[in-house]
């Protein structure tokens, strides 16, 4: 019938499990409290049961060795008695074949209660005395033969002190004696037993004595453990607060320093490593809401920027549907104007997407090593008509040798060709814009655009590499300038690993002072200065 098919085993009784979690405490701090608890209740109850077997064996050993010692005396005492007794006559009689005690020391031993004495006053205890004929054994010792029927008895009845009773676990003691004798060699045995002691009330006394220090050392351990428990566990319950603050969005939230000097070293540890932890997310947090509201500022320049070629375009539009697009010389003017506001448009989108191209990275430099002379020429170059037309000198200073750094050539052109239309636009007409390039320490190059021109005001210094922003001065550059071409040139010389700076004077002219390195891809870490890092200015050849 079932052949072949196994019984499913009956399965652990998943029930009791959380049964079992239900009474085991959860919180830590109790846990630790109860394994302290458990250990010293432990420790204990192994503890004092050894201490009262040790010294119940200690008791009965003591008072072994004592009935022992209250036998050996009894003997002696007896056998001085007899002697005094019965002198040189003989203590063992034979009488009618049977060997009986001498009557004088019968008469001794139970008229004259000889026997009641000793077991009384001696032995302290219970007392059985055997009489019988002595022989030598092999040893030469002359020892007693005792005989039954020779035997006399006393029950001690002595007055027990205090806290003494008998105690049946004392093993008998024995003590014989042997005496030569010209009748006839006697010897006797007495046995003690039954005594009375203080064994029994001592040891109960200690035993309650161990016990309340028991229930004591227990307390104590309670306390102690509860007082250890906290101290463990505080320190976490401070990191689990500082855990659900940061949780509920304080970044600031940090373990107490003085916690961090407290504590087990492994909680220490702990705490430092959540502090640093959470600086570090606070640091980033703080980057990304920079990041954020910078996109943000960022997002509505560009639409401000937009929008106003596309309002005057607008507005261009609307009065050509007008009667003024009837008049020839009024429809070119709007159409030219027009026309210039779409090239500002453009010009505004090839800028941005240049930016937003560089600052993502998708940007890869083509890194060269040319002559960095050429580079500089050309962009130049290209500035010679806008420097005519404005009536500025536009001068050059390059070496006589080729100076070769690893550049991207047309990255690098832009970058002449900002500085230099800046400072073209900022020079009236009659100044001088001056571009130099010299070699610089360790095999890179200098490149300084210098000009004669309205300058830069201190406080604005730190803000011209930001995009759009367009110093108050510059009334007439506001209307061509966007203020993204310095941003621009950051972003370009940042990522030759180069350094940018700026010294300006109002009213007497501005110097741009680019260094690049020999070869970007050997400067590993970039600490970016910032573009008014002076460093590169510190020039005494070319003051002011
Ligand atoms: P813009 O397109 O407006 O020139 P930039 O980013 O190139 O934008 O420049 C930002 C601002 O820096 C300018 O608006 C101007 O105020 C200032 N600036 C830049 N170069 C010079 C210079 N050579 N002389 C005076 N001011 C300058």
């Amino acid at each position: 019938m079932g052949a072949g098919r196994p019984e499913p085993r009956p399965t652990a009784r998943p029930a009791t499990r959380p049964a079992v979690r239900a009474a085991v405490p959860q919180s830590f701090q109790t846990r630790l409290a109860f394994a302290f608890v458990a250990v010293v209740a432990l420790t204990l109850s192994l503890v004092a049961p050894v201490i009262v077997v040790r010294l119940d064996d200690y008791f009965r050993a003591q008072e072994t060795q004592s009935l022992e010692r209250r036998a050996q005396a009894a003997v002696a005492v007896l056998d001085r008695l007899i002697g005094d007794r019965v002198g040189t006559r003989a203590v063992l009689i034979v009488n009618n074949g049977r060997t009986v005690l001498n009557p004088e020391v019968e008469r001794l031993l139970r008229d004259d209660g000889a026997l009641q004495l000793v077991a009384d006053r001696v032995a302290e205890a219970d007392l059985a005395l055997y009489f019988g004929p002595a022989a030598l054994d092999t040893t030469g010792y002359l020892s007693p033969n005792p005989d039954p029927r020779l035997h006399y008895d006393a029950v001690t009845q002595i007055t027990p002190d205090p806290g003494q009773a008998r105690d049946g676990a004392i093993p008998d003691a024995k003590a014989e004696l042997g005496r030569a004798n010209a009748v006839k060699d006697w010897g006797m045995v007495a046995v003690l037993s039954n005594p009375y002691t203080s064994r029994a009330t001592t040891l109960s006394a200690l035993t309650g004595i161990l016990l309340i220090m028991a229930a004591v050392a227990f307390v104590v351990s309670m306390v102690v453990a509860s007082f250890l428990a906290y101290r463990f566990t505080t320190p976490l319950m401070r990191l689990t607060d500082a855990s659900r603050r940061m949780k509920e969005g304080d970044l600031s939230s940090r373990v107490a320093t003085d916690e961090l000097t407290r504590g087990t070293l492994e909680i220490r540890e702990l705490s430092t490593q959540f502090n640093q932890m959470a600086a570090r997310l606070e640091e980033s947090v703080a980057i990304i809401r920079g990041d954020r509201d910078r996109s943000r500022d960022f997002l509505a320049d560009v639409s401000h920027e937009l929008r106003t070629p596309i309002a005057a375009t607008h507005t261009f539009i609307e009065l050509l549907q007008g009667p003024a697009g009837e008049d020839p010389a009024a429809r070119e003017e709007f159409l030219g104007s027009s026309a210039a506001q779409l090239d500002r448009l453009d010009w505004l989108a090839q800028n941005l997407l240049e930016l937003s191209k560089l600052d993502s990275g998708l940007v890869l430099l083509d890194l060269r090593p040319e002559d960095i002379r050429g580079t500089v020429e050309s962009a130049v170059e290209q500035q010679l008509p806008t420097a005519e037309r404005k009536g500025i000198a536009l001068l050059r200073a390059l070496p006589d040798r080729p100076l070769r750094v690893r550049h991207d050539p047309p990255r690098v052109a832009q970058v002449v060709g900002n500085l230099v239309g800046n400072a073209l636009k900022f020079t009236p007409r009659g100044g001088e814009v001056r571009v130099s390039v010299r070699a610089e320490a360790a095999d890179g190059a200098r490149i300084e655009v210098v000009d004669t021109g309205i300058g830069i005001p201190p406080h604005e210094l730190p803000l011209i590499f930001d995009r759009f922003y367009r110093g108050a001065q510059s009334s007439e550059a506001r209307s061509t300038g966007s203020g993204l071409g310095l941003a621009i040139v950051k972003s370009i010389v940042d990522m030759h690993h180069g350094t940018i700076a700026v010294e300006s004077r109002l009213g007497r002219g501005t110097r741009f002072v680019v260094t690049l390195p020999h070869d970007p891809r050997e400067v590993t870490a970039v600490a970016a200065p910032g573009p008014d890092a002076a460093s590169p200015l510190d020039d005494p050849a070319e003051g002011g």
